[in-house]
């Protein structure tokens, strides 16, 4: 191992074996790999010390790394035209006369040399356009590298950018601006001195520039102390604000200063809301001694004063704490970990079941606070009991940039406004602007600064106006960031790797590959499909047996490990599929041409080839790279055609037959074996592009040939999965699905209880059989609706790599082992599974990263988290179609069913669109009714109204844009009628078109 790493890292490092000593964390390494200043430094520059470290290994052992500093004198300073050392070496450089902004500090031309806390806090003032000619030194840029992986990312996005001439200086390496630790200064001081001492040393070299030429160096801290020494030893320095006030032709750039109070300065005034954060040390001492327990804060979506926190570690006790009310949450944010103190048994709670939103304006009342978590208590049985605690720490912050909308100040003239997030999970932070205006009725991108002690909500900066709120191509670009999905067009160092146009197959392409071009194979998908993966193949033997092939796009062939091309698809993990709009995961080069397995075309292939008997018993299974020449793209009902045709008898018909027939019993085997058909009709929201008119709720039957091409992609995915990990015991990544916790199924259950029907949940084959008997003739949506809820009761399937774990089961398919082969142009899983294939059969070689069981443990994680949002942005996009429809439909009426019952809300489904939406029962302003809910049934009582789960109720759908902050779907009820709580049956423009409607009865 130390070795490996010796060969890997070069640059002057020797790496030796260690004793198993007492591991320590070394501190900071100074020179890393991409630092290095050239490759033919030791020629040049002159060895300076060696550094000893001593590093842990994985296995427990200590390795010492002794690294070789070196230092050069040929370093540029980044202008060009300096004559004193030529400027720069190629790369982004200075502008030699840097003429804007016009800073009325300093109005001569100048370059700026920000120090790190400016770096990481700033950044959305230096990604500004109008900022350019920043020098970034490599004591800063380490530094932001071992805080902020995102910031670092920035700045290195930025630095690439030819315009905005950043040059980052290795003044680490350079002879003059090289400082060494002294005795008693911290590692702080240290790189605080080698920052100015570069900023000085820059001052003096530019000096050598001719007259008209004079430039200087301003030093940018925020830091009140360094700023006093950068003073006192002759350099230009203001803080970040003093700058950007100071260009005066950039206002609006004031808006992007992120506002951090100095410490301890927080309590200026106001009262006191939140309790202090303890700090770290505390908070680790704590967590060791069992005192607080470590998790993610999950923020609840719909209730803004209730949150959870997933406890990390692996006991399966007190997995997640309940957190309620302002105070407790103690200004924690989303996805931040936290350190949470456990309340004893006596004050643990229930969830509230109440939905809550934050809708006050700009008001720091925290009282009316405490009498809405007076709601939140609940008298409930013990059982439903949960953990509870507080917030005692932030361990660490998940802040991201934040999308969403400016609510306006009432007062006028204000700078100060409240910014509502688009994610409800997020709280609303308070910013200072001066194109509040401007910035209404936009969709803007926000980032938190800090959230004081003494303030409702976080304090922020606005960062980008994103457009016009409702816009097709800003809300697309708002869930697209907001789920996180990498959607930006492919670098050029991306599409270098495609393969140069015009393509055909080489000799060398043919290497370990079997030439299947005479084989009548044919692909079968949806109308319009252009990223065609798969394709198939069924004969007769000689010896009477069947031989079926499926034969998957080689795109491992196309995309090698780890070139920028495979990095890019790895990160973006999946094709994502919008509504109107498809993010592919690879270049369209390989997803709809190369790749792509079209009718007529040679194209490589990774089979998957079976012999089987008539009895769809597999006889023999063999994997191969190959070269086929598919005879026909058909789509689904062009090949159920063939299928049913009395007259036509062709290859490609006969092996479409033989698939068939095949598919049927696999299928039928795969049931009796307890595998899941939650094939609940899709509860999706279609949308014809063109006209926004949704095509209903999934009506159209399935074809046979949809159910024949998914038989044999599972036994594909399945053969290939038992061959890796025959092959890789410790590193094959497999995908599994969970079993349900007995748990989840209780709303089903109850549900279907509340209908006397009995639903058994103790295996998927019981639940499969109890979900077909459960049918009531008078009630024929009831079925429907039941796997609808078992559905919702599933866990999600997920990758992982097999020697991380021990439960490889896939509960929804009843299989043993499970992967992903089949869809490698949309899925990186694939990927990889096609690599771990190709050295499992000796068809390609391996390469480290491949058989590092950490390495793809971390891809799995990556993979599940990419799909997660995929689903998300999708659900998301849907949503934002669903209000487009509605709003050019206008209000309607509509039939729905209850899905589930809560405090002071009901969730609907209706089909007619398969909309989901909540009622609510309660409006500001308006007197409460009188609810009783009982959790038990569930149902809830509204003014002696009961509602239980599958009830049908008649609401009315409206786009509310009253609050531009939230357009939503609004549902209110209409029948049954409860006086003051339902719309009053008024013959609206859809009831009159169907007058008949309106009159039908309310069914229990
Ligand atoms: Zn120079």
């Amino acid at each position: 191992m130390p070795q490996r790493e010796a060969a890997n890292s070069g640059c002057g490092i020797v790496v030796r074996q260690g004793s198993r000593l007492e591991a320590f964390f070394a501190g900071r390494v100074l020179l890393r790999p991409g630092f290095c200043a050239g490759r033919d430094s030791t020629s040049r520059g002159k060895m300076l010390k060696s550094k000893t470290f001593l590093k842990k290994t994985r296995a427990g052992g200590v390795m010492k790394i002794v690294r070789e500093h070196y230092l050069r004198d040929d370093i540029g300073c980044g202008a060009p035209g300096c004559t004193a050392c030529g400027g720069a070496h190629g790369g982004p450089a200075l502008e030699p006369r840097p003429q804007d902004p016009a800073s009325s500090l300093w109005p001569r031309p100048h370059y700026l040399l920000p120090d790190t806390n400016v770096l990481l806090h700033q950044i959305d003032v230096l990604e500004d356009p109008a900022i350019r000619n920043v020098i970034v030194l490599q004591t800063v840029l380490q530094e932001v590298r071992n805080r902020s992986a995102p910031v670092y990312k920035r700045i290195r996005d930025v630095t690439n950018n030819q315009e905005k001439h950043f040059y980052t200086f290795t003044n680490e390496h350079h002879r003059e601006t090289y400082v060494e630790q002294e005795q008693g200064e911290n590692a702080n001081d240290r790189n605080d001195r080698a920052i100015r001492v570069a900023a000085k040393w820059y001052n003096e070299h530019l000096k050598k520039m001719s007259a008209e030429n004079q430039l200087q160096v301003i030093f940018i801290t925020n830091d009140r102390k360094n700023k006093e020494k950068a003073v006192e030893e002759g350099i230009p320095a203001f803080t970040c604000e003093e700058y950007v006030k100071s260009l005066t032709a950039n206002p609006e750039l004031i808006d992007r200063l992120a506002c951090l109070s100095e410490e301890g300065k927080e309590i200026e005034s106001g009262k006191i809301i939140f309790s202090e954060h303890l700090p770290l040390s505390k908070l680790q001492q704590g967590i060791k001694s069992g005192i607080y327990l470590q998790g993610t804060f999950r923020a609840s979506r719909e209730n803004y004063l209730e949150a959870t926190v997933w406890i990390h570690g692996d006991t399966e006790e007190n997995k997640e704490i309940i957190l309620q009310g302002l105070k407790h949450l103690n200004r924690a944010v989303h996805e931040d970990i936290v350190a949470v103190e456990l309340f004893p048994k006596s004050q643990w709670v229930a969830p509230s079941s109440v939905v809550l939103q934050d809708e006050g304006q700009n008001e720091d009342d925290v009282e009316k606070e405490e009498e809405r978590e007076c709601m939140l208590k609940t008298a409930v049985n013990e059982k439903m009991l949960k953990p509870t605690g507080r917030v005692v720490g932030i361990i660490k912050r998940n802040w991201r940039p934040y999308c969403g909308m400016l609510s306006k100040s009432d007062i006028k003239e204000s700078r100060r406004h409240l910014f509502t997030p688009a994610d409800r999970r997020i709280p609303r932070i308070r910013i200072e602007t001066r194109q509040a205006s401007t910035l209404e009725g936009r969709r803007i991108i926000v980032a938190i600064d800090g959230w004081p002690r003494n303030s409702r909500y976080p304090n922020g900066h606005f960062v980008k106006n994103l457009g016009d709120v409702g816009e097709k191509e800003t809300e697309t670009e708002v869930l697209l960031l907001e789920h996180d999905v990498p959607h930006q067009p492919f670098s050029q160092a991306v599409l270098s790797f495609l393969p140069k146009m015009p393509w055909s197959i080489t000799e060398k392409d043919m290497k370990n590959r079997e030439d299947l071009r005479h084989l009548c194979v044919c692909s079968v998908d949806p109308p319009g499909c252009t990223d065609i993966d798969d394709a198939l193949h069924c004969r007769e033997l000689k010896n009477g047996n069947l031989e079926v092939g499926v034969h998957i796009a080689d795109v491992s062939h196309f995309i090698r490990p780890g070139n920028a091309l495979d990095q890019e698809s790895a990160r973006r993990g999946t094709t994502v599929y919008l509504c109107e709009k498809r993010i592919d995961m690879v270049p369209e080069l390989l997803s709809s041409n190369l790749c792509s397995l079209r009718c007529n075309v040679d194209r490589l292939a990774f089979s998957c080839i079976w012999e089987m008997n008539h009895n769809a018993e597999i006889l023999k299974t063999r994997f191969t790279k190959s070269v086929i020449n598919s005879k026909a793209s058909l789509t689904y009902a062009e090949a159920q055609m063939r299928i049913d045709s009395a007259t036509m008898n062709d290859d490609i018909t006969i092996s479409l037959r033989g698939l068939n027939k095949l598919a049927k019993i696999l299928k039928k085997r795969r049931i009796e074996n307890g595998a899941l058909t939650l094939s609940s009709p899709e509860v999706r929201f279609h949308m014809d592009s063109e006209t926004h008119d949704p095509i209903d709720l999934q009506t159209k039957e399935l074809r046979e040939t949809n159910s024949m091409v998914e038989e044999f992609m599972l036994l594909a995915n399945i053969s290939v999965a038992k061959k890796i990990h025959e092959e890789f015991s410790e590193h094959a990544l497999l995908r599994k699905h969970p079993a349900p916790p007995p748990s989840n199924y209780e709303i089903l259950v109850k549900a279907a209880k509340s209908k006397n029907l009995d639903i058994k949940t103790d295996t998927a084959k019981s639940l499969a059989e109890s979900l077909d008997r459960a049918e009531s003739p008078a009630f024929p949506y009831l079925n429907t609706l039941l796997r609808i809820l078992a559905t919702r009761c599933m866990m999600q399937a997920v990758y992982f790599c097999s020697g991380m774990d021990n439960d490889f089961h896939h509960y929804g398919l009843a299989s043993p082992i499970y992967t992903h082969f089949t869809s490698p142009i949309r899925r990186y899983a694939d990927i990889i599974v096609h690599r771990l294939l190709a050295v499992a059969i000796g068809a390609d070689c391996t390469y480290p990263e491949l058989t590092d069981k950490h390495k793809l443990a971390d891809i799995c994680k990556n993979l599940n988290f990419r799909h997660k949002m995929a689903q998300y942005a999708q659900r998301a996009s849907v949503a934002f179609h669903t209000q487009l429809f509605f709003k050019s439909k206008g209000i309607v009426s509509e039939e729905a069913y209850i899905l589930f019952v809560r405090k002071n809300a009901i969730v609907v489904l209706i089909p007619k669109y398969g909309l989901e939406g909540t009622v609510f029962f309660e409006e500001k302003d308006k007197p409460k009714p009188h609810l009783i809910y009982d959790d038990e049934i569930p149902s809830l009582q509204i003014e002696g109204i009961v509602f239980h789960v599958f009830d049908k109720v008649k609401v009315k759908i409206m786009l509310d844009s009253s609050n531009l902050q939230h357009q939503k779907i609004r549902m209110a009820l209409v029948e049954p009628q409860i006086p003051g709580i339902s719309i009053p049956i008024e013959p609206s423009n859809a009831d009159l078109n169907e007058p008949g409607r309106k009159k039908r009865k309310f069914e229990k």
